[in-house]
């Protein structure tokens, strides 16, 4: 469930209120994200996941959790934006993709075609 935004990382682009499916943003002043309606969450990640500043933090737990985290110390955590950096999204990030564990692919392996 969506616990942080920092309004110290914010960069008021949006993006968060976009594409949360359950609309749970209003835009607040000067542009930061406000979680208005947290119990409609989904924890779906998609906020964090796609923002660009690494600002949001998504708990995985699906209720919210007793005391909201401190956003400074989840920062010294390395836990903003976690979501989004183990998918490798980002700058300079290698996507997640290239990194999964599996059979190696045989270099003749075609496309499947039936
Ligand atoms: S985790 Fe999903 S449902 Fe919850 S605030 Fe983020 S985008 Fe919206
Ligand atoms: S996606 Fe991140 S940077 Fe953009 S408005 Fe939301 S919290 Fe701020």
């Amino acid at each position: 469930m969506i616990e942080v935004v920092s309004a110290q990382r914010c960069l008021s682009c949006d993006k968060c209120i976009e594409v949360c499916p359950t609309n749970v943003f209003d835009r607040g002043p000067g542009g930061i994200p406000v979680i208005s309606r947290q119990s409609d969450c989904q924890t779906c990640f998609h906020c964090e996941a796609n923002c660009p500043a690494d600002a949001l933090f998504v708990s995985p737990r699906t209720a919210p959790l007793a005391a909201a985290p401190d956003a400074e110390q989840l920062a010294e955590d390395g836990l903003l934006g976690s979501y989004r950096e183990r998918l490798g999204w980002g700058r300079g990030r290698t996507p997640g993709a290239r990194l999964a564990i599996g059979p190696p692919l045989r270099p003749d392996a075609g496309a499947i075609t039936s």
